[in-house]
């Protein structure tokens, strides 16, 4: 007997597939083992019955442009990109889109015979999901907590999409400044308390995220006010019952417990689904999303782009259904924006 006789398949679909004319695209991030993106693309081109196959490289930062480059040398039709990657993403890209151009980040690098081709659809995927349960930013009072690449993208889409006045808060007032000069004329860096009176809360932060957002051992802005006076704002909460840190509803000053009903809270976080910020504004009486409906949003811009076909978002919510606990119950799925209700 041959000494390979009992090496397992490893759950291959069939032996026989992926084939040698299989077209393959993936996601790159560092870490990236935890991506939904795999289960999302995949469960999406068996659906539309596309000879398609979609993986996950873990890219080291000082590795990006090898990695890309060898991407394009074996001939992927494209790949996902996500933290820490997506600045590095729109530069090593050859053309570049509008929104790519004014964020200076890509989410989405397709390769089309010999070039690099930028885009970035997390803003439109989160436009997309808000638009499904029937919000249109047009005219709203909208906030950003956050500064970073997600936040970023939201107050450009919430902008284009002619929202009425964007304030972002964030930790360090210098990135907040960046991020509103996005869009002058609508966005400004404001204080926590001006979020009160916002139509749409967006929590772009990790400090929610399973485990916290990554502590910080320097000084932290907590009043992103224009004079960029400083106060700590902990992301943590102290020790609870299990010892771990319990992670505090509060994001950069900004306590979810002020929003009710007529408001719409979004925490980007999708891990855990209902995060503290968004499990407290609920209780208020506030409509809550998390981020799984940008997450299959823009994976069905990017099924899109690169298959030229109409993605399966009935099959791709499906697959991502089971992953929420119940206590998520309305945070993700189909929704409907709940716009009644005195503030
Ligand atoms: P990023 O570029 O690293 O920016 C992080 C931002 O969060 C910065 O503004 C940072 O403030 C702030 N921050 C970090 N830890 C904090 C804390 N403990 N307390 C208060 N503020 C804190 O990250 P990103 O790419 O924008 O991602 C932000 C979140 O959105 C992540 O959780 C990510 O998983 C999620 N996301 C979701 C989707 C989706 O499809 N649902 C897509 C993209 C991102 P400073 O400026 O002070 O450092």
């Amino acid at each position: 007997m041959s000494e390979f006789a009992e090496i397992p398949t490893g759950g291959r679909p069939t032996a026989a597939w992926p084939r040698a004319t299989t077209a393959v695209a993936g996601v790159i991030g560092f870490p990236v083992r935890h991506s939904l993106s795999p289960l999302l693309h995949n469960t999406a081109y068996a659906a539309m019955g596309l000879d398609w196959s979609y993986t996950a490289f873990e890219v080291p930062p000082a590795s990006l442009a090898q990695a890309v480059a060898g991407a394009a040398a074996l001939g992927l039709r494209g790949l996902s990109v996500t933290m820490p990657h997506k600045d590095g993403a729109a530069r090593l890209a050859t053309r570049r889109s509008v929104q790519v151009r004014r964020l200076g980040a890509a989410n989405t690098l397709t390769f089309d015979q010999g070039a690099i081709v930028a885009e970035s659809y997390d803003g439109e995927g989160l436009l997309d999901d808000l638009r499904d349960g029937g919000f249109d930013p047009a005219g709203r009072r909208c906030g950003v907590i956050g500064a970073g690449g997600a936040a970023r993208a939201a107050v450009l889409a919430l902008a284009e999409a002619g929202a009425h006045e964007i304030v972002v808060v964030n930790r360090t007032v210098t990135a907040a400044w960046r991020a509103a000069a996005l869009a002058p004329t609508v966005v400004r860096v404001g204080r926590p308390d001006d979020l009160r009176r916002a139509d749409l809360v967006i929590q772009a932060t990790p400090a929610a995220m399973a485990g916290g957002g990554a502590p910080r051992d320097t000084a932290i802005v907590g009043q992103s006010d224009q004079t960029g006076r400083t106060g700590p704002v902990p992301s943590t909460a102290p020790a609870g019952e299990g010892g771990e840190p319990e992670v505090s509803a509060v994001v950069s000053g900004v306590d979810p417990s002020w929003f009710g009903a007529g408001q719409l809270v979004v925490d980007l976080v999708y891990d855990p689904p209902l995060s503290p910020f968004l499990a407290e504004a609920r209780r208020q009486g506030a409509t809550v999303r998390n981020g799984l409906g940008m997450l299959v949003y823009q994976a069905a811009r990017q099924i899109r782009l690169w298959t030229g076909a109409q993605p399966p978002l009935s099959a791709m919510w499906a697959a991502v259904a089971d992953l929420p606990p119940a206590a998520s119950e309305g945070a993700t799925g189909p929704w409907t924006w709940k716009s009644t209700g005195q503030r």
